[in-house]
């Protein structure tokens, strides 16, 4: 069977060349012409020889995901839908903030670990995504944007866990970062999970940063809103984290999601200034979106505030994340594959 394109990273591609007769060099180039320069028309590729632009069609499996959706928020948020076959669709959201363009990539379709206050989560898994489903979110969406912008930093916290799905996950780094592909440098791309203990050196290794949406302050709470705390604990988990702090010489991002009258009192954020004391981090306090069917509440401003003093004033490195996107269903944890639950009102760009 003729190797999927979209899933290789440039070595492979390179050997894949050298198997069938082509020069090793060609595939750096045609790398530049479809992840630099976004050209996926194989007859546009000028300084391809003619015989091996005749050739590409049948080397490679191309097809890729449809776009079937482009929404744009007033925020200017705008949020990707794609599709890859009947009824199973993913999502990106691009966030533009001063000096950066970010995408939100989703590494699975639903998600398993089945925490309680997150709409994807309430889907159970339906398919983890391949490596060239997850590098098309940064292609599809970057061949939407004018020439002079660009994608400059990627995060994994859109739908499913990353860790979940690890070697698609790590093939993917490798063609964001490649000089070659998006070039997109390592520390610019954030891969954020559940808490999957044993895979966090892997995400080390591949030189991305890391972020662990910790959302709780004590094993019991978290045991209730994240089951995969059973199995690894908040002490394992943190342990994990200051081993990926020490060996990549970084700090982790702590996410925390305030969940009204079950994770946002003050002594949630005492608790939580113990836990992290440490730790190198700093904590992204996430305000709760709610969803269709969601049983939790957003704290009032306020005492999000007061939680966020709280953490300030004892020397955390703290911040409030901005809610983004909330019109068009973009905001953490809003994300979901079911087409049929998203508003159809809003505007569909070109
Ligand atoms: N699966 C990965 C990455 C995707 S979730 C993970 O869990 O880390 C991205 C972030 O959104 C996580 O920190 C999660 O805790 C948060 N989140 C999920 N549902 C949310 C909701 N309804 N409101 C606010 N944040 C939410
Ligand atoms: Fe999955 Fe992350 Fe949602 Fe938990 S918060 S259900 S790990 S996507």
């Amino acid at each position: 069977m003729k190797p999927h394109f979209y899933n290789l990273t440039l070595g492979e591609l390179e050997e894949y060349f050298v198997s069938q007769g082509e020069k090793k060099f060609r595939a750096g180039q045609l790398y530049r012409w479809v992840y630099g320069r976004g050209v996926t028309d194989v007859e546009a590729m000028s300084d391809m020889s003619k015989d091996l632009r005749a050739r590409l069609p049948e080397l490679f499996d191309w097809s890729r995901p449809k776009l079937v959706s482009d929404l744009l928020s007033v925020d200017g948020t705008r949020k990707f839908l794609f599709q890859i076959e009947e009824g199973m669709t993913y999502e990106s959201v691009l966030i533009p903030s001063k000096g950066r363009l970010t995408l939100c990539v989703s590494s699975e379709v639903g998600c398993n670990m089945a925490c309680q206050f997150c709409f994807t989560g309430k889907q159970k898994l339906k398919r983890r995504l391949t490596a060239g489903e997850i590098v098309n979110q940064v292609l599809l969406a970057s061949q939407k944007l004018s020439d002079d912008t660009r994608i400059s930093n990627i995060v994994f916290m859109g739908m499913g866990e990353p860790l979940d799905n690890m070697d698609a996950v790590l093939a993917a780094i490798e063609v964001m970062h490649s000089p070659w592909g998006f070039n997109i440098a390592k520390k610019k791309i954030t891969v954020s999970t559940s808490g999957i203990v044993p895979m966090i050196p892997k995400v080390t290794a591949s030189g991305a940063r890391l972020a662990v949406s910790l959302n709780a302050s004590n094993d019991e709470v978290r045991d209730r809103i994240m089951p995969i705390n059973k199995r690894w604990p908040i002490r394992d988990l943190l342990d994990a984290c200051v081993e990926h702090c020490t060996t990549a010489r970084d700090r982790v991002t702590l996410e925390y999601v305030l969940l009204k009258d079950v994770t946002d009192s003050l002594e949630d954020a005492r608790r939580l200034i113990q836990l992290v004391k440490n730790v190198p981090c700093k904590v992204n306090i996430i305000p709760f979106n709610e969803h269709p069917g969601s049983e939790f509440k957003r704290p009032s401003q306020t005492r999000i505030e007061a939680f966020q003093k709280k953490l300030m004033d004892s020397g955390v490195h703290v911040l409030l994340r901005k809610t983004m996107g909330r019109d068009i269903y973009a905001a953490c944890g809003q994300l979901t594959s079911a087409f049929e639950s998203h508003p159809k009102t809003m505007d569909i760009r070109p």
